[in-house]
């Protein structure tokens, strides 16, 4: 694989450096394997349910049972878990329409939300059909400089058509800390405290199965994700899920499909094995990627770089962030990991205006899945402070080698230089 001598020597005193980490999260690991396990008995998950349904799909119990699973993982009233769905956007912009009528406001209490909803959100009048075009007006509560929720400014931004308060854990891509749920626990107590018939709607993109827990578990009422990330378990060929409280999950279903239709409609076009068999190795796959993350930080935390969550901080998502100094180096740090693929390593990703995003963006996506990010992958937008975001890897050797070409790449561009 072209790693020097030099950088093997390094990968060991990381591992080493890592070892008590990397326990902690075999232990998340195990205990989620084990409750996705139950789920699945509980509702004697069988052979038959993976059959694919047609046309209208109605009956299709494989479907129905999917739900089940998923909001008994979840610890949720209700779940909605569709091939439907085509990213996380749709899912989470599915999930607010849902919830959301002309009139009421969506706060968002963790800063700006990722970059793909502020078209969703829309501006005065936009005629796209956002949000605000509908009559649903917004505001944000930027963090603290020291990354956590301003509270008197929450306090000041509440009023009475304040209908759903939005919360994203993951820090997307933004150089700040992702929220626990524990965090979010509180935050859930805090604006009920306030106002309780607040609707609190969390963004859950990157966070299943990296912790013991899920919002869900501390009365967060709705969240959604990508089934290309965590849930999907690297297996799951398209698709997101929405869980939480049945009148707030059967609301999103009318806006997936319509009033009156609903979730109990909607053929699977023979997705819904894939969709079990990647919930079952989600909790272990998230592991081997959390672990991918950890080592990735403590390496070029060893050369000097910044990263962020620490390689010792306790993980609540898949992103490692890294700090460089240059365009240059993001570049090479991208297209390092892209060499490490067993799917397109080849070719070479460049930077460009993908849709919805503001800056020119530059991903390494050697995936089976096209853009699946449980998968390894690192993403950075083109600007200043030259932040490359990392994650996933269906295994950990598989993210460990992504980082270790990555560097590799910026070693041999004459981009940095390790003397010890
Ligand atoms: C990925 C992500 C989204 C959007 O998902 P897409 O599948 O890219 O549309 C939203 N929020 C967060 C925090 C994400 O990580």
């Amino acid at each position: 694989m072209n790693i020097s001598a030099q950088l093997m020597s390094l990968d060991q005193q990381i591992e080493q450096k890592i070892a008590e980490q990397v326990r902690r999260i075999e232990h998340i690991a195990e205990r989620n394997q084990w409750k996705v396990i139950e789920a699945f008995q509980e509702h004697h998950v069988s052979d038959y349910h993976f059959a694919a349904s047609t046309g209208y799909g109605y009956n299709d119990r494989g479907r129905e049972v999917l739900d089940e699973v998923y909001a008994s993982v979840f610890k949720a009233e209700a779940a909605l878990v569709r091939p439907h769905f085509v990213s996380g956007t749709h899912t989470i912009a599915t999930a607010l329409f849902g919830v959301l009528r002309p009139g009421d406001e969506l706060l968002y209490i963790t800063g700006k939300p990722y970059d793909t909803l502020h078209k969703v959100i829309g501006s005065e009048q936009d005629g796209t059909g956002s949000l605000r075009d509908w009559g649903v007006t917004y505001n944000d509560v930027a963090l603290t400089s020291e990354g956590e929720v301003d509270w008197d400014a929450v306090e000041k931004a509440m009023n009475s058509n304040t209908k759903v308060i939005g919360i994203q854990r993951s820090r997307g891509y933004d150089w700040r800390k992702s929220f626990t749920v524990e965090q979010i626990g509180d935050m859930v107590k805090r604006v009920k405290a306030i106002k309780p018939d607040v609707i609190v709607f969390v963004d859950n993109c990157y966070g299943e199965f990296t912790e013991l827990m899920e919002p869900t578990e501390v009365d967060v009422d709705l969240i959604a994700g990508s089934l290309i990330k965590n849930p999907g378990g690297g297996i799951a060929p398209t698709g997101g899920y929405i869980a939480g409280k049945k009148t707030y999950v059967d609301q999103a279903a009318y806006r997936l499909t319509a009033p009156g239709i609903g979730g109990e409609v909607g053929s699977m076009l023979g997705a819904t094995r894939a969709m079990y068999q990647g919930l079952f190795l989600a909790p272990t796959t998230v592991g081997q990627a959390v672990r991918g993350s950890v080592y990735a930080a403590a390496l070029f935390e060893a050369l000097g770089y910044e990263s962020s969550p620490h390689w010792t901080s306790p993980r609540t998502d898949l992103i490692q962030a890294i700090r460089f100094t240059s365009a240059e180096q993001l570049i090479a740090f991208v297209q390092g990991v892209q060499k490490a693929s067993a799917v397109d390593a080849h070719v070479v990703p460049e930077p460009w205006d993908m849709p919805g995003y503001e800056h020119p963006v530059i991903m390494a996506a050697g995936t089976f899945i096209q853009g699946g990010s449980l998968e390894l992958s690192a993403d950075a937008p083109i600007r200043e402070p030259y932040i490359a975001y990392m994650q996933g890897g269906l295994t950990y050797a598989h993210a460990k080698l992504g980082a270790l070409q990555a560097l590799q790449t910026m070693v041999d561009r004459g981009l940095l230089s390790i003397d010890f």
